[in-house]
């Protein structure tokens, strides 16, 4: 008996060991399931595709509903594959909405995909309605009839990404009907907006410190003459300077190396400050365009050639090396395009900001000194000095320095 019951205890141990076990091992799985589900949340990083769509732009996220209507389109937004380096992670637009008329040129959104160093750059377009609006395989969107609809741009090689334009088009008095891809401009809309503008010229160099018309008369006050104290012309290292004030327009331009890599931090704290200025009065400012390389320019500009032709791509996009953009010292506020003309901001800028060092490169009733079409929405820094000196002559960079702004050609 006594013997018995010693060896039960015996056996006793190991099955104890053998349940601790199974326990044990019930605990490793669960905590490898929870492991694998954490690894399909998009918290997780490394690119999922989650985060990716958080990178898009506000607009996109609105848009999400109106791509049920389109037959087509992604339903696809979750994958799981690591992107490939180089993908395309992000694409901002020039603009993210549009009213057009029927017979309106059509106008064409500048497409930034990020990051810079992406390799496959492709976009597809497509309109969700194609009988308000078309647009062709570079981008160019042509009014077809009243309503509403979205145009997307997705990236090629990377399919979520996408950002997408919501387009207004209304019963014009449209002169031609027909798809004006090539038309002149007459009927150039203001929603022709679009990129571009620049080009203009000068740019100052080191603007605040510079006084400005120092040994050079002060500028007359009212100066309704075109004759300015002309002074000399200074080009170094290709870049051209007048009394100090970097230039560059039609007839000055700036060698395809000269690279800020982005607004210079002067301007970019003129523009902080400025915007700051405007927000106490209720009025939002943004940098829509402001830095622009010569390659990029270049590719503007002939977009807007195949678009407009060659003397209405002249009017409002620069060649390369002739864009005040490419000086990091000039920038398109909110939407470059003549329908910020007349918003409370335009007229904000155009009254405040040369006391933050900026001046209206191209005013109204100046293209033919200036060489570009009024623009409300373009500024170029220039320091405060300047900026008032200049806006207090109520003359033209050009005019005040008695300078050209034509193409050589
Ligand atoms: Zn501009």
């Amino acid at each position: 008996m006594a013997k018995n019951k010693k060896k039960s205890m015996q056996n006793a141990a190991p099955a104890i060991l053998l349940a601790l076990m199974a326990l044990l091992l019930i605990g490793m799985l669960a905590a490898i399931i929870v492991m694998m589900k954490r690894q399909k949340n998009p918290d997780s990083g490394n690119g999922t595709p989650a985060q990716i769509a958080e990178q898009l732009p506000d607009s996109s996220a609105a848009e999400v509903t109106t791509t049920e209507n389109s037959t087509t389109t992604e339903e696809t937004t979750t994958t799981t594959e690591p992107l490939p380096p180089g993908s395309v992670t992000g694409i901002s637009l020039s603009f993210y909405s549009a009213t057009m008329n029927v017979g309106d040129g059509a106008i064409m959104p500048i497409v930034t995909m990020l990051p810079d160093d992406a390799e496959d750059r492709s976009e597809m377009w497509e309109s969700d309605n194609p009988a308000v609006a078309e647009v062709d395989d570079i981008g160019r969107i042509t009014a077809v009839g009243a309503g509403t609809c979205t145009v997307r741009v997705t990236s090629v090689s990377n399919p979520r990404v996408f950002a997408e334009v919501q387009i207004t088009v209304k019963e014009g008095a449209a002169v031609t009907t027909t798809l004006p891809l090539s038309t002149p401009p007459q009927t150039v809309p203001d929603t022709s907006a679009a990129p571009e503008t620049t080009s203009g010229s000068s740019t100052a160099q080191s603007p605040a410190s510079s006084e400005p018309a120092s040994s050079q008369a002060a500028p007359a006050t009212t100066a309704t003459q075109p004759a300015a104290p002309r002074s000399d012309i200074e080009v170094i290292n290709g870049i051209t300077y007048v009394q100090g004030v970097l230039i560059v327009n039609k007839t000055y331009s700036l060698p395809s190396s000269y690279n800020p890599g982005g607004l210079t931090p002067e301007a970019q704290a003129a523009f902080n400050e400025m915007a700051a200025a405007a927000k106490k009065d209720g009025y939002t400012l943004t940098i829509c365009s402001g830095f622009r390389s010569y390659s990029y320019q270049k590719q503007l500009y002939s977009n807007y050639v195949t678009r407009k032709g060659q003397y209405e791509a002249d009017r409002c996009s620069a060649r390369a090396g002739h864009s005040e953009h490419q000086t990091g010292l000039a920038m398109d506020i909110n939407y470059a395009g003549s329908s910020f003309d007349n918003t409370p901001e335009a007229k904000w800028l155009g009254e405040n900001c040369w006391k933050y060092g900026f001046i209206i490169r191209y005013p109204k009733g100046k293209e033919e000194i200036t060489g570009y079409k009024y623009e409300s929405w373009h500024v170029r820094y220039l320091g405060k000095e300047w900026a008032k000196t200049i806006y207090d002559s109520g003359l033209t960079l050009e005019e005040y320095f008695g300078i050209t702004s034509k193409y050589a050609e």
